[in-house]
């Protein structure tokens, strides 16, 4: 549905985008991930038509976002990073003048923008001036924007950011569900974000993909899953003394005290251990205080996958 093609993005001396290819199948929900800087408002910004490249092609849907900008644009909905909403206009009437820039047919525009608005569920706001709505209801709106017209493809920005919890959660259920229906791309900083919503990750650094994946095969190649970390009373010795009594241990290593007079371990194993490492504690009276996967950040990730595959332990081999 979408190819990107060796694109590269040049602000003035400074390469912003290098070289990035991917493709994106229909119906795939594909999170674009990086730290802040990364490059992914830039590649989203290519794709939608809105800036152009200084190198490269992008199609969508076959069609060439530069000579076919038009047909393309009309097939994707985009909610930039800030949403370009008009503050002294009705919900109401932000959406039918969307509409109307989208030139959905006058007669089929009302009962779109409704169904539209059922599905984001903003209706009960459809009277409010946008300027008095919260974040929520505005990303909500920007949202709605992005799907009057039935475009087949949505991009998303940071769909989340500013976002408080319950927000998040709302607006990240909706995303899973226009994801049965819509080809997505969707930028985050956050990796569990991305996780729990996309089907396939790009992660983007410094302008360059460094991994490209499904959720569940970065995590697994990173050599998360099986890493846990446990937390003890008192010193590591006693904990290090039961832990030796486990078979399938590779490794542990003492991360420190994180709570007063607690010590954490990390401990990496060939397989699942968890059972055997809560009855091993049990058994010795010793009570295993919290025991959780050890979830690699962000920026260890980026370490992990930007590393010399010879040297480092890790081996992300579909790295474009
Ligand atoms: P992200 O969305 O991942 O945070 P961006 O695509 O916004 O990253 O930015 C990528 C890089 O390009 C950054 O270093 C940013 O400072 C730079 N950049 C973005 N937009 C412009 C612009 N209009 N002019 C100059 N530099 C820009
Ligand atoms: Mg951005």
């Amino acid at each position: 549905m979408i190819e990107v093609i060796d694109v590269s993005k040049r602000y003035g001396k400074h390469l912003a985008v290098d070289r990035v290819s991917f493709t994106v199948d229909k119906g795939e929900v594909l999170g674009l991930l990086g730290p802040n800087g990364a490059g992914k408002s830039t590649v989203m910004n290519i794709i939608a038509g809105y800036i152009p490249m200084t190198e490269g092609k992008v199609t969508v849907d076959g069609l060439d976002v530069v000579e076919q900008g038009h047909e393309v644009r009309r097939r994707i909905g985009y909610l930039p990073e800030v949403p370009p909403l008009y503050p002294d206009m009705t919900v109401d009437e932000y959406c039918t003048f969307v509409s109307r820039i989208k030139h959905v047919p006058a007669k089929k525009r009302k009962g779109h923008i409704n169904e539209i608005m059922e599905r984001v569920q903003i209706a009960d706001v459809r009277r409010r001036l946008v300027r008095n709505l919260s974040k929520g209801y505005r990303q909500r709106v920007g949202l709605a924007a992005a799907m009057i017209g039935n475009p087949e493809v949505l991009i998303l920005d940071e769909p989340t950011v500013g976002l408080d919890p319950k927000q998040i959660i709302e607006i990240r259920n909706l995303i899973t569900e226009l994801g049965k229906t819509h080809t997505v791309i969707l930028s985050s900083h956050i990796l569990p974000e991305v996780n729990a919503i996309c089907e396939r990750i790009v992660i983007i650094n410094h302008g360059r993909i460094v991994a490209s994946d499904t959720p569940e095969n970065l995590s697994a190649r990173l050599g998360g899953g099986k890493d846990l970390v446990i937390r003890v009373p008192g010193q590591a010795q006693a904990a290090l003394g039961i832990l030796e009594g486990v078979g399938g241990i590779n490794e542990v290593d003492v991360m420190g005290e994180r709570e007063e007079g607690t010590i954490d371990l990390l401990v990496r194993s060939e397989r699942d251990t968890r059972s055997d490492i809560f009855f091993a504690f049990s058994k010795a009276e010793l009570p295993l205080l919290a025991m959780k996967p050890f979830d690699l950040t962000l920026e260890e990730i980026f370490l992990q996958v930007t590393q010399d595959p010879q040297e480092g332990s890790n081996n992300v081999s579909s790295v474009s």
